[in-house]
């Protein structure tokens, strides 16, 4: 089980398909998703275990910004093989 930071509830679990459904390479992979706050967090290769806490736009936008050359939760998605 997941939980949202931001509500505080269970989030989703959902596949690339639905948050990057222009990456077919992140298809198959899973992700836990909160919809209401549209926070997610990718998951281990071949598990449903969350890679850190979910993070929403505002958050990814932060952390972009701080470590531009490197996209947090993609790059340590492709790391975790
Ligand atoms: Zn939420």
């Amino acid at each position: 089980m997941t939980i949202c930071p931001y509500f505080h509830e269970p989030a989703e679990l959902a596949y690339g398909t639905e948050v990057y459904p222009h990456r077919p390479d992140l298809q198959a992979k899973q992700f836990w998703l909160c919809g209401p706050c549209d926070a997610y967090v990718g998951c281990h290769k071949n598990s449903d275990t969350p890679l850190g806490r979910l993070a929403n736009a505002e958050l990814r936008a932060s952390q972009d910004a701080g470590a531009s050359r490197v996209r947090p939760a993609v790059a340590r998605g492709q790391d975790e093989t």
